[in-house]
């Protein structure tokens, strides 16, 4: 089965059902790092949300074919690596520069992410790999005569395309047409026209092309990579609401002002996240990276759930109070689970009011996926999840669940695992394994087996197992 889910469109100010263009099969773009930095939270934030929505495409029964790309070559990317090179540098040797900087951090942006449990993208290009594509774009454009050259550099003519500003609503009469911008990053209060090839300046890298060396601009990279991926006709782009202008509307500009057509149908964008009321800066003390929190002792899977127990399109305030009720909320979700794989046993007394178990789990799934398809409602999503466990722990404290009720539970657990990526089964295999080991542990030191209560000890270290002894003799533990 199939089932429809429906976003908030950007393009429509509405929320409409995802119908992709090939039955089955929804084409995802999702605007990648800009990689010369870590990744800090509120990045963060909207890579989880895409994964989110990835997740709940797969979970739902779509196919999902999804292209990432890494910014790789940029204003800034140029700034950082060629700080330390000579004056006199060859061009060969600052692109090595550069390169070494995209690989360090692209490293660990993919490092974040996996530790964030986030799906990998079916394509991840490198802007560098595509270059070629995006200087035969430039050329299109400039046939098309929405682009003209200017000093060694190419422009987009903006009063050229009747429906530039659709995306961020923008007001015709008050762009500036004729004027042109350089920079990547501007605001919408200077709606020019926009660099789409950058003749080099010296100290820059730069590759060849029909007008003179020179660079790509930042938004033709995702139009090139996205057409050469995912085709002429995307089902869903998505990125920060930071990116709608200019970056978005400028990609609409360059690839609908080359294929004549509508390209993306689903525009979809996350929110901001604020840090403790405030927003994000290295100023104020509350930027954070990934690296950052682990250090204060978060788990980022408790990170992942804080972000996606709140609804994507909304501010989102992070704080650590935030964090510590989402540890909390997660702590009793894996309860609930390790309940279900355990056999329970009937605590007897009186039990009115019953619904069946099976009921109320068809009631709980019902729920959850109603509010899933109604434009990822996770808020709504997890509600129902937090009701079954109610109702069914106060069940089994008085009549316990059959196995094959206990099972059918902790299917659904799997199902919604599947998008939240927070209770996964190896959490309760891992519990059953320590508890093991540290039965054996306590078993070899009774026997005075010294050795080997070493090795099961070194063995539980291995699994990131703290061990702490407690005052009546038994041992506790806790992931470290
Ligand atoms: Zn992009």
């Amino acid at each position: 089965m199939r089932r429809p889910i429906s976003l908030f469109n950007t393009l429509t100010r509405r929320v409409e059902p995802v119908v992709p263009v090939l039955p089955g099969r929804i084409s995802l773009y999702t605007c990648g790092p800009t990689v010369y930095n870590y990744a800090h939270i509120g990045n963060l934030r909207t890579f989880l949300f895409q994964d989110l929505l990835k997740r709940t495409f797969r979970a739902a029964g779509h196919g999902v074919q999804h292209c990432m790309n890494i910014t790789d070559v940029e204003d800034k990317i140029i700034r950082d690596s060629q700080a330390g090179q000579p004056s006199d540098a060859s061009n060969e040797a600052r692109h090595g520069a550069m390169r070494a900087l995209t690989d360090r951090f692209t490293a660990l942006f993919l490092e974040d992410l996996e530790s964030l449990r986030v799906q990998p993208a079916d394509f991840l290009p490198r802007a560098t790999a595509y270059i070629p594509q995006m200087i035969r774009m430039v050329q299109d454009l400039e046939a098309k005569g929405l682009a003209y050259v200017r000093d060694g550099s190419v422009y987009y003519r903006i009063a050229g395309l009747p429906q530039y500003g659709c995306l961020a609503r923008l007001d015709r009469e008050g762009m500036l047409g004729g004027a042109s911008v350089d920079a990547d990053e501007y605001d919408r209060d200077s709606a020019t026209d926009f660099v789409l090839w950058k003749a080099a300046k010296p100290g820059e890298p730069w590759w060849d092309s029909p007008w003179g060396p020179g660079r790509p601009g930042w938004h033709i990279e995702c139009s090139a990579m996205g057409l050469e991926l995912l085709g002429d006709r995307v089902d869903i782009h998505s990125g920060g609401v930071d990116l709608i202008f200019p970056h978005h509307e400028n990609e609409i500009a360059q690839s609908e002002g080359c294929l004549g057509h509508r390209w993306v149908n689903h525009w979809v964008h996350g929110e901001f996240l604020m840090v403790e009321g405030q927003k994000m800066a290295k100023s104020l003390g509350n930027f954070f990276t990934l690296r950052d929190l682990a250090a204060k002792g978060v788990d980022p899977v408790a990170f992942r759930y804080a972000i996606q127990s709140n609804h994507y399109r909304k501010v989102l305030n992070f704080s650590f109070e935030g964090l510590r009720a989402a540890e909390n909320s997660l702590k009793r979700i894996r309860a609930f689970r390790k309940r279900m794989e355990g056999g329970g046993e009937a605590g007897g007394g009186p039990w009115k009011e019953s619904i069946p178990p099976t009921v109320r789990l068809e009631q709980a799934r019902e729920a959850f996926w109603a509010a899933m398809a109604d434009d990822l409602n996770t808020p709504e999503a997890l509600a129902a999840i937090f009701t079954l466990i109610s109702g069914l722990n106060a069940q089994d404290d008085h009549v316990a669940l059959t196995r094959e009720e206990r099972d059918a539970v902790l299917a659904f657990l799997d199902e919604t695992d599947g998008m939240f990526a927070a209770w996964p089964h190896e959490a309760a295999g891992l519990d059953a394994e320590v508890e093991s080991l540290i039965e054996a542990r306590r078993a070899a030191k009774a026997a005075k087996h010294w050795a080997e209560a070493d090795r099961v000890r070194d063995q539980l270290k291995a699994l990131g197992i703290v061990l702490e002894d407690r005052k009546d003799g038994t041992v506790g533990w806790r992931k470290g």
